[in-house]
């Protein structure tokens, strides 16, 4: 069951890059006003439960699906972590789940493959789930697993950052508009 489900959002994840791949010719400037987002705010069972956060009815990421302008990832599947799997949140600079088992490597793993994404796409912003340990932005959970918040980005967001990728939250929606607009 846990098997079927994680080859099931694998398969959909991969079907997604496959068919985003597939888009047309290749113009700089309809690149540009492509978007990076997490794939479980399109409603994508990526989380550690095998559930999502789907952003319902919002009215640019409805243009933006139209468009075919949206490019999803998950960085902690795409690192090699499965759905289910125990929540990981930020120790220091290290990535640790509930166990205490270190998951550095497949954060950063995923973290590239975004990055990957995001560079040889020419994308310019992001749409990231807030408070996450991979793409939370400005705030996430402090290690501890007690629901508690302190300032940083989640580990995705800080290397997207780093080049000079524009980050906005699903509470950001509005903001994420009037930036793409004038992209
Ligand atoms: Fe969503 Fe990002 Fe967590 Fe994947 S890593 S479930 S996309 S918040």
């Amino acid at each position: 069951m846990v098997e079927e489900k994680q080859e099931e959002a694998h398969n959909s994840l991969r079907d997604n890059y496959k068919k985003q791949e597939k888009e047309g010719s290749f113009s700089p400037r309809t690149s540009m006003k492509k978007v990076l987002i997490s794939a479980c705010l399109l409603g994508e069972n990526v989380k550690y439960d095998g559930g999502n956060n789907l952003i319902s009815k919002n009215k640019f990421i409805q243009i933006l699906k139209e468009q075919n302008l949206l490019v999803s990832v998950c960085p902690e599947v795409d690192g090699g972590l499965s759905i289910p799997r125990i929540p990981v949140e930020i120790v220091g600079e290290r990535a640790i789940n509930r166990d205490g088992i270190d998951k550095t490597r497949e954060f950063k793993a995923g973290a590239h493959v975004a990055l990957d994404k995001a560079v040889t796409k020419n994308i310019k912003m992001a749409i990231m789930k807030s408070k996450s340990p991979s793409c939370g932005k400005d705030y996430i959970y402090d290690g501890n697993f007690t629901k508690t918040l302190i300032k940083k980005d989640g580990i995705t967001t800080q290397i997207l950052k780093k080049y000079g990728i524009k980050i906005f939250t699903e509470s950001e929606i509005d903001k994420a508009y009037a930036f793409w607009k004038q992209l």
